[in-house]
This record gives structure tokens, sequence and C-alpha cells, in this order.
């Protein structure tokens, strides 16, 4: 198993141009297999890490796409069009940073898995915990965290 790296994390979009750094632990890892992430992301799930939004900045011109719908800000680089985060409504102390962007990806193992009830059947994650929808509340989110943070 290889050490976890250690943060600042830095990583940047397929033509570099979008350069994000994150200067703190991350909150969360996870994978969606929603239906909405397969198409999102062009693969069977999308990969996502959570920062504290005031660890996390970003440089380099980007643009919003997505459904653009739910309070949900998803941002992309200008000139490539890869997806690089999302920020939530109400959950301005988080971003949901694309786990793919990130120098080290593969250090950042999917803790959790959401959406499996749309999950592609061989689309298998080493995840944690396993959900076949999201999770409910905060206070459920919250637990998934602070088991994250004992790993
Ligand atoms: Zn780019
Ligand atoms: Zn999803």
């Amino acid at each position: 198993m290889v050490a976890f790296p250690k943060p600042p994390f830095e990583g940047s979009c397929l033509c570099g141009s979008v350069q994000v750094s994150a200067t703190a632990l991350p909150l969360l890892t996870f994978a969606c297999h929603c239906r909405d992430c397969q198409k999102f992301s062009a693969s069977a799930y999308s990969l996502t890490t959570m920062f504290p939004s005031d660890s996390f900045s970003c440089t380099g011109e980007l643009i919003t796409g997505g459904l653009g719908s739910g309070g949900r800000t998803h941002y992309f680089c200008k000139s490539c069009l890869n997806f690089v985060y999302s920020q939530i409504e109400g959950a301005d102390q988080r971003i949901n940073l694309r786990t793919s962007v990130l120098n080290e990806a593969a250090s950042f193992v999917p803790f959790v898995e959401l959406m499996t009830d749309e999950k592609m059947p061989w689309a298998d994650v080493p995840a944690v915990h396993s959900f076949s929808q999201y999770p409910r509340s905060l206070e459920e989110l919250q637990a998934l965290m602070d088991d994250y943070s004992k790993r």
C-alpha cells in the first residue's frame, strides 16, 4: 500500500489551462454510479474528492455546464472542457473536486459509492460504504466524513 500523499494536492485539467490546489486533507472520496454521472463523466461512474472550500484554489478560465439545476454549479475548463469541480448551493463550505484532475488521483481511492441502484453491473469499486441511493441527510454525510477521517 502506497502512503497517502501529503497536502498541498495539485492538479490540472487535460490541457493544463486550469490548475487546482488543495491545502487541506480531503473530507471524503466517493464514486457515484448515477445515470447523470455516467453521462457527465463519459464513463461508468464519476470520482469525487471533497475538500473544504477555503483550502481550495483554482486558476485559469472556467465555464459552467451540466444541467444547471438543483442548485449545483459544475465548472469546466474553458479550453479543453475538462470537468474540474462542482459547488452545491447550501454546502458552500465544501467543494467537490473531480478526482481525476489531481496529479496523484490514484491515491484517492473512493471510500464511499453512491447510487448503486443505477450501477453498471461490471463497474466495481473498492468502497468501504455502499449506498443504493444518495445519503439521506447531512448527519449521514457527516458520519461518513468522520469515518473517513479515521481511516
Ligand atoms: Zn483545460
Ligand atoms: Zn451521480
